[in-house]
């Protein structure tokens, strides 16, 4: 067998050849150490019965290790100059599909309804373009795909806001945003210098296993998140205080102060110190006394 794309010398002969230079603007460091894709589908536990989803292949360096364990992989790539390489990279394998588009523009319901046989996982798995790592992964928890994970390399401190724990400087409203829908973990970092060209970051692998339910019962998604989103305003701050601003021109001081009363939550308590359900707790007596 060939030497693996995810190298220093495959990867320079590939762009070579191609007269490809990598593109700053779409997120564009690859991979070359084959171990750590090795580990990154080690880590997603793909097998004969998964669907790989990737999105941002480049030259095909994790796609070809998915290849090799995975039933199908389907990835898309938004930069057109990578269609032909990959015609190339990747034909020795024939479970690989690869989709010419924006990932934040696919419709991925009807997509993945299309191309996923019964009894087979969806698992999404990407080396992500940094400079769109969270509009990716709430595009994927917020629509109802049938999706199994994500196992996803990002800048490590998004990674770790990720999966921050309350009380942790990094908990905030992208902690509670994506634990809400997963339950997430840093299996993984990753030195800059497997990358080429290297980032200014260093980076993570964080696993998402997508839960069967939201993890709180919230009665209005839409306020609950408005709520998480207001109370870390000002991390300093209190979240009545973060909440008296935030919702100045809707809601009187009286008002939010029976959120509080109704909910049980102390008022002098800061964002960072309540939990997913606490919040729930919060959101829904507001729902309930502003209906
Ligand atoms: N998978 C390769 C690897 O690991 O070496 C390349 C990863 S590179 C960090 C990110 C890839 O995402 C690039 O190939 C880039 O062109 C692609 N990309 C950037 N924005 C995208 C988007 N909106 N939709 C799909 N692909 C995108």
């Amino acid at each position: 067998m060939s030497k693996p794309i995810a190298t220093l010398s495959r990867t320079r002969e590939i762009m070579k050849q191609y007269e490809l230079g990598f593109k700053k603007s779409l997120g564009q460091n690859f991979i070359i150490d084959a171990n750590i894709l090795k580990k990154i589908v080690d880590q997603a536990g793909i097998d004969e019965h998964t669907v790989a989803v990737e999105i941002g292949p480049g030259i095909g360096a994790l796609t070809e290790q998915l290849a090799l364990k995975a039933k199908q992989v389907l990835a898309f790539e938004i930069d057109q100059r990578f269609i032909d390489v990959l015609d190339d990279t990747l034909n020795p394998y024939d479970n690989v599909e690869v989709f010419h588009q924006d990932i934040l523009e696919a419709n991925l319901l009807p997509f993945l309804n299309k191309h996923v046989e019964e009894g087979n996982s969806v698992k999404v798995v990407a080396n992500l373009p940094y400079y769109i790592t969270t509009p990716i992964l709430m595009k994927l928890l917020r629509e109802p795909l049938p999706i199994h994970s994500m196992t996803v390399m990002m800048q490590r401190e998004v990674a770790d806001r990720m999966a921050a724990s309350p009380n942790t400087k990094e908990y905030g409203s992208l902690s509670i945003a994506v634990q809400y829908y997963t339950d997430s973990k840093v299996v993984m970092t990753v030195p800059k210098t497997c990358f080429i060209p290297q980032p200014n970051v260093d980076s993570a692998i964080l696993r998402l296993i997508k839960r069967d339910q939201p993890l709180a019962n919230v009665k209005d998604e839409a306020l609950f998140f408005e709520i998480v989103q207001a109370s870390f305003g000002q991390r300093r701050k209190t979240i009545k205080n973060n909440l008296q601003r935030a919702f100045i021109d809707r809601f009187s001081k009286d008002m939010i102060q029976q959120w509080f009363e109704k909910s049980g939550i102390e008022p002098s308590r800061r964002g960072e110190s309540l939990s997913i359900d606490e919040f729930a707790v919060l959101a829904n007596a507001c729902h309930d006394l502003i209906q």
